[in-house]
């Protein structure tokens, strides 16, 4: 079987340090706060702040900067180094004032950015989101009920009551994502919430005790009622929506009879390249956004064939 990835997947950089080891030093943590080359990104409910204009820029802030506009005293969460600078969050809530700023730019959905980021941008984005979804969820020590306080620069917490003193670790929620393959055709799904004329790759959480691979095995079957066989990782992506690992497979069916769980799927159909192509070009299909791996897992699939590179054709429709 060869399956060749066929460009670059968004949101997977790893140009940040996260400095794991000097980190738990709170010193050398506190004193990165004054270093005239660190940056802080203003975040509010896990939404970065963008600069204004064409180009949705995340906006780093130095220290000056952050303090004229009057947010120094948001709580932070170190993030990492890059070659250049130590960047910091810094979290704004219905506390901060947020008059210093409105001016530059505003608050951005990250699905709404992520297209127009940089590498180190969406790496940065990305996290944030997730390390503030996390934390908004773990207030309390979940064995003693106590709160939990920021532990090694906040992306780790520690529960405060001294007996108990359990470190709580960010949680990412493991998924597997998957193009099905019979012959030259491909399986597809729609939830019943998704967008009109919306397919997608079939996806699924893996459970507690199961390997990744069976997991793959075990959605496709209730969703579609197709067995398959042989399956091959293919790529990860974090997804902050909220807190998935997005895990990238293709898979050959064992055979081709669809029988969906009415419960986990609106519908699911096998699409030639050339049916793709058609019901695109017609509108009568939507397909999943550019920063998703689905789309990434799809469009990888689609080169493969006769049809032309998904991208093309999609520029073309736009014309
Ligand atoms: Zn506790």
């Amino acid at each position: 079987m060869d399956f060749e990835p066929i460009s670059e997947l968004p949101l997977t950089a790893s140009n940040l340090d996260r400095a794991t080891a000097k980190r738990r030093d709170p010193i050398w943590l506190e004193g990165l706060k004054d270093d005239p080359t660190t940056r802080f990104i203003a975040t509010k409910d896990g939404n970065a702040f963008y600069r204004n204009g064409e180009q949705n820029a995340l906006l780093f802030f130095t220290l000056d900067e952050v303090k004229s506009a009057g947010i120094s005293s948001a709580e932070s969460i170190f993030l990492g180094m890059s070659d250049t600078s130590p960047f910091f969050s810094l979290n704004l809530t219905d506390d901060n004032t947020e008059d210093g700023i409105a001016n530059f730019g505003e608050f951005i959905d990250l699905r709404k950015s992520a297209p127009l980021l940089s590498p180190l941008e969406g790496e940065i984005a990305t996290l944030v989101k997730a390390i503030h979804h996390w934390r908004e969820n773990h207030i309390f020590c979940g064995r003693c009920g106590a709160p939990n306080l920021p532990h090694e620069g906040g992306n780790i917490l520690k529960c405060s009551d001294e007996e108990c003193g359990r470190l709580h670790f960010p949680r990412t929620d493991a998924a597997v994502i998957v193009v099905v393959e019979w012959g030259d055709k491909c399986l597809l799904g729609r939830q019943r919430q998704w967008p009109n004329r919306m397919f997608s790759c079939l996806a699924g959480f893996v459970d507690p005790g199961e390997t990744i691979e069976n997991t793959v095995r075990r959605e496709v079957l209730e969703e579609t009622g197709v067995k398959v066989g042989e399956v091959r990782y293919m790529a990860s992506q974090p997804w902050p929506f909220p807190a998935s690992l997005m895990l990238g497979f293709r898979a050959k069916a064992l055979s081709d009879e669809i029988n969906i769980d009415p419960e986990e799927i609106d519908e699911a159909r096998w699409f030639s390249r050339g049916e793709i192509k058609e019901a695109f070009l017609r509108g009568d299909l939507t397909l999943p956004g550019r920063i998703s791996i689905s789309r990434w897992l799809l469009e990888g699939w689609f080169n493969e064939g006769e049809e032309g590179e998904l991208s093309a054709i999609e520029a073309t429709k736009k014309r």
